[in-house]
């Protein structure tokens, strides 16, 4: 029933209040009960009365005790007090009212100013030692307020009318501290009932500072969830129009051939090296998609042996030299000497170095060069693929490493053609290394690839 944060705070609220009202009331009691001015009253009383006395003590002094008895009485009874006389051995002479409850004499030594009769009520008192040994004591009882009045008539009223005012500005204080709190927490839990990964507008930052924090973290992560969304939309769109032009060509061309529109033992020929191409184009971008699955979800199953860069990167001039000389590019290695080894998968870095020099290749013209580089950087190594070849344009830089993404497609055409995954194969798997992947490239002036691995 109070589970909610507004009725807690309401609650807490109201037994502040309550708490705070108690806690006056307790104090106001206590004074009421020490009364200082009644008691201050009576102890000027009894100072006076003992004045009055020792001004005619020498009247008193020597009388016998039957008629000091009887002055006592009378003075007593005449000044509101009662009037006692006691030897030096603190034994009563006289007392002016011997019918009331004895007195306990005992505390007197203490010059405490109250004591207390044998029923227990509380005496006021003034004691005085007189020259002959004797001792004057002037008593009244202390002035007692009658509790229970003061606080019916005196204590209730302010404290039931302050009480309920507060309770009253508690609840709204209660009502507007809520709101602040509870508001936007109930907008967070529509918006996650809500949500669907559909365009959900963030939610308006507002309240406590945690509650603030709390909604940041729900609009970033549904900036995520969408942008997740949003990347496998595009990335399903990709793949399926990657599909569709080398199905429709193999589909066209085996047509022609069924049908005899490619009728000589010639167009025969070259609709099935078409169809050969395609359909090797589709193997290589299902083995590519594997292979980014694989990286994505980390069961690539990398190996972590000794490797030596320079090997990888002659390794990869042999490979590539017979098409770089096809080509017309010239191939160069720039090793730094005695490179330490660093731990790594030889297969995918080879692969990373793969697909560098294939795009390399494939956007330099004849008369270029490629130049592979090898060198350590502090706790890296760094291997460099150069060319000088036609450059990336600027506003395709940033993008060159996402899934798809080719800078001028109708630049690239025939057999060399890439779906747009090379480079973003490179990149997962100098990730899954621990390392990165960079360019630096201008039009015309050709690119620069750069491969960090961390030593350890
Ligand atoms: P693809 O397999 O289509 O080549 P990549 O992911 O390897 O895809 O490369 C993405 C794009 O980056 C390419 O389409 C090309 O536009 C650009 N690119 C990559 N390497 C180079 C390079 N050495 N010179 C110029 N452009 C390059």
């Amino acid at each position: 029933m109070f589970s909610s944060i507004r009725s807690r705070l309401w609650l807490t609220y109201a037994f502040l209040v309550a708490a705070a009202l108690l806690i006056v009331a307790a104090v106001f009691v206590v004074y009421v009960i020490r009364n200082p001015l009644a008691y201050r009253q009576a102890l000027v009383k009894l100072t006076a009365v003992q004045g009055v006395l020792l001004a005619r003590q020498e009247e008193w002094e020597n009388l016998p005790p039957d008629r000091l008895e009887r002055l006592f009485a009378r003075q007593g009874e005449t000044l509101e007090a009662r009037l006692l006389l006691l030897d030096d051995a603190r034994r009563v002479i006289v007392d002016s009212n011997p019918s009331a409850p004895a007195l306990d004499l005992r505390r007197l030594a203490r010059l405490n100013q109250t004591t207390y009769d044998s029923e227990g009520s509380p005496w006021l008192f003034k004691a005085r030692r007189l020259e002959n040994g004797r001792t004057l004591i002037v008593a009244t009882p202390r002035p007692r307020p009658a509790l229970l009045t003061v606080l019916a008539d005196e204590l209730m009223p302010p404290l039931l009318v302050g009480g309920l005012m507060a309770l009253v500005l508690a609840l709204f204080l209660a009502f507007g501290v809520a709101r602040w709190v509870a508001d936007p927490l109930q907008r967070l839990v529509n918006a996650a009932r809500a949500f669907s990964g559909e365009a959900a507008r963030p939610l308006p930052v507002e309240g406590p500072r945690e509650v603030r924090a709390l909604l940041q973290a729900f609009n970033q992560m549904t900036a995520r969830v969408q942008a997740g969304q949003n990347a496998q939309r595009a990335f399903v769109a990709n793949v399926s129009h990657e599909l569709k032009t080398p199905l429709t060509a193999i589909q066209g061309f085996a047509q022609a051939i069924l049908d005899g529109t490619a009728g000589t033992p010639e167009a025969q020929r070259q609709a099935a090296q078409i169809i050969y191409d395609e359909a090797a184009r589709l193997h290589r971008l299902a083995l590519d998609l594997l292979d980014l699955a694989r990286l994505d979800s980390g069961i690539a199953d990398l190996k972590r042996d000794p490797l030596d860069l320079n090997a990888l990167a002659r390794g990869a001039v042999e490979r590539f030299g017979p098409r770089a000389q096809a080509a017309g590019v010239r191939l160069d290695l720039e090793l730094e000497p005695l490179l330490p080894e660093i731990p790594g998968d030889g297969d995918r870095l080879a692969q990373v170095l793969d697909n560098l020099l294939d795009n390399a290749l494939k956007f330099t013209p004849s008369g270029g060069q490629i130049v592979i580089r090898t060198r350590k950087r502090g706790d890296e190594l760094e291997m460099q693929v150069q060319d000088t070849g036609i450059g990336i344009a600027p506003e395709a830089l940033p993008r060159i490493f996402e899934r798809f993404y080719q800078a001028d497609p109708s630049r690239q055409r025939g057999q060399g053609r890439g779906a747009g995954l090379g480079l973003s194969i490179a990149r997962e798997i100098v990730a899954a290394h621990g390392g990165t992947i960079s360019v630096r490239s201008a039009p015309g002036q050709g690119s620069t690839f750069f491969v960090r691995l961390p030593l350890q």
